[in-house]
């Protein structure tokens, strides 16, 4: 994802323009399965909230802005070092063994982890932080090979 898609459904800001100048524009929203509407957001948006946003907008507590920011910000940091040390493998897997796509080995990483959870089979693993970033790296490789 480049800095020019939209950060709520991934349109890029070129398909958008191009969308508008065709007057057939791209929705900011997804679809599920059916093709029944999951979300639909006014605008797309390609830069993040301001905390004045939050604040006076969203209404959010002042505190918890900090919070929020500070507690996805570690996790952006350690799923991209996580990631980083295993050479990309979570969104590039080698296939040696296992022929399936990304987004199928990233859900059975992810049924894996709930499994450990349900049994829990966890010890010396910070499983929430795991799963927070396969689901994570899923949202990507669903940008990536739309299905
Ligand atoms: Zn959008």
């Amino acid at each position: 994802m480049s800095e020019r898609d939209c950060l709520q459904c991934g349109e890029s800001q070129a398909a958008i323009r191009a969308s508008q100048s065709a007057r057939d524009p791209i929705f900011c929203g997804a679809v599920d399965y059916f093709g029944e509407c999951e979300w639909e957001q006014e605008r797309h948006r390609f830069r993040d909230w301001s905390d004045k946003e939050l604040i006076e907008g969203w209404k959010v507590q002042p505190e918890h802005v900090d919070k929020y920011r500070r507690i996805m910000n570690g996790l952006g940091d350690t799923l991209i070092a996580k990631n980083q040390a295993c050479g990309d493998s979570a969104l590039n897997p080698v296939r040696i063994f296992s022929a399936a796509d990304t987004t199928e080995q990233l859900k059975v990483r992810i049924d894996d982890k709930l499994s450990r959870l349900k049994r829990g089979n966890n010890a010396g693993e910070d499983v929430i932080t795991d799963l927070i970033g396969y689901l994570v790296l899923l949202k990507i490789a669903n940008r990536q090979e739309p299905e």
